[in-house]
């Protein structure tokens, strides 16, 4: 195989009860790349549609996590990385993230698979320390593996993939903001007191047991965050309002994608995501702010082959 074009999803990191340590793909929201092995030796982005994105490898998610995969290989074969962007950077729902977990899943399949989709998790963080200062997993390893995943542990790397209940539904607002991932992450408090962290793990535990059972009212009880959402959401127009709006609507719960601007409403069933899609959208409407709105199932496969 010379050449494979590829579907790399966009994905939830965090979940308001899982900083850091808790992600999910989704199906339908994401990028397309075409790799391709060439004999010049070398990496090469040759082609970017759709955002400005770095074209130097060194300094494109892609680039750098696909040299961390070569360099583990001891392997000079040359390959050029064409990027066709959906997911806009710097969004919250893991645009650095698809690039590299894309990128890496392709060379892999190029070179007959000398990794499983688990190993491939570390070279694709390596992107995630270009983007963001801080190689977290969160993202990538829920767009290689699809579904639901628990980082256990970081070092050792241990990600945990979870069940997906199959009524689940996510809602994508987007408002047209930029927040840079190191600005909010910026901004987060470095300790946090025994009594929040004792709710934390509570729903963190509680959310992991609710996608074992199907249980979605305990899923909504669950996804609580005092931690980071209270200093976060602050850079999100209109956060406590659409919250209101969205658990109004029946939204099992609602926070915010990664380091945001983006923010989430996880339902059940779709009739409950475009219900409560209709009413966050009606309501950044009346308050003339840009946004893109997304509806979309879990993923369950992370990145595919389209061709
Ligand atoms: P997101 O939370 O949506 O992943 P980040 O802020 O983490 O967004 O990452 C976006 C940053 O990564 C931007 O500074 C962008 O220039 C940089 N970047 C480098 N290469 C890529 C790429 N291929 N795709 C997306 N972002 C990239």
């Amino acid at each position: 195989m010379e050449e494979i074009k590829i579907f790399a999803p966009a994905t939830v990191a965090n979940l308001s009860c899982g900083f850091d340590v808790l992600g999910c793909c989704l199906e339908s929201i994401g990028d397309e790349m075409l790799l391709r092995k060439n004999t010049t030796g070398e990496i090469r982005i040759t082609k970017i549609s759709g955002q400005e994105l770095p074209m130097e490898a060194d300094k494109n998610v892609a680039g750098v996590a696909v040299r961390a995969l070569l360099k583990e290989l001891n392997s000079q074969q040359g390959f050029d990385i064409e990027i066709y962007k959906k997911i806009k950077a710097g969004s919250g729902i893991g645009s650095s993230a698809a690039s590299s977990a894309g990128a890496v899943f392709a060379v892999n399949k190029l070179l007959n698979e000398p990794f499983s989709p688990e190993e491939l998790i570390p070279f694709a963080m390596e992107g995630e320390r270009l983007a963001s200062g801080n190689a977290h997993a969160d993202n990538v390893a829920p767009a290689l593996l699809g579904g639901f995943n628990l980082i256990r542990s970081y070092e050792p790397l241990e990600v945990i993939h979870l069940p997906t209940p199959q009524d689940l539904r996510m809602v994508i607002l987007h408002p047209l903001i930029e927040v840079k991932t190191m600005d909010s992450r910026s901004i987060i408090r470095q300790s946090i007191s025994l009594q929040k962290a004792v709710k934390q793990w509570g729903n963190l535990g509680a959310f992991v047991s609710a996608l074992y059972s199907n249980d979605y009212d305990l899923l909504g009880r669950s996804l609580k965050d005092e931690i980071v959402e209270p200093v976060r959401s602050i850079l999100i127009p209109f956060f406590d309002e659409l919250k209101i709006i969205a658990r109004e609507s029946g939204a099992l719960g609602f926070g915010i994608s990664g380091s945001g601007p983006s923010v989430f409403a996880m339902c059940k069933g779709e009739a409950s995501a475009k219900q409560t899609g209709a009413a966050i959208q009606k309501y950044y409407q009346e308050k003339e702010i840009d946004f893109d709105l997304h509806l979309s199932k879990i993923g369950n496969e992370g990145v595919k082959i389209i061709s």
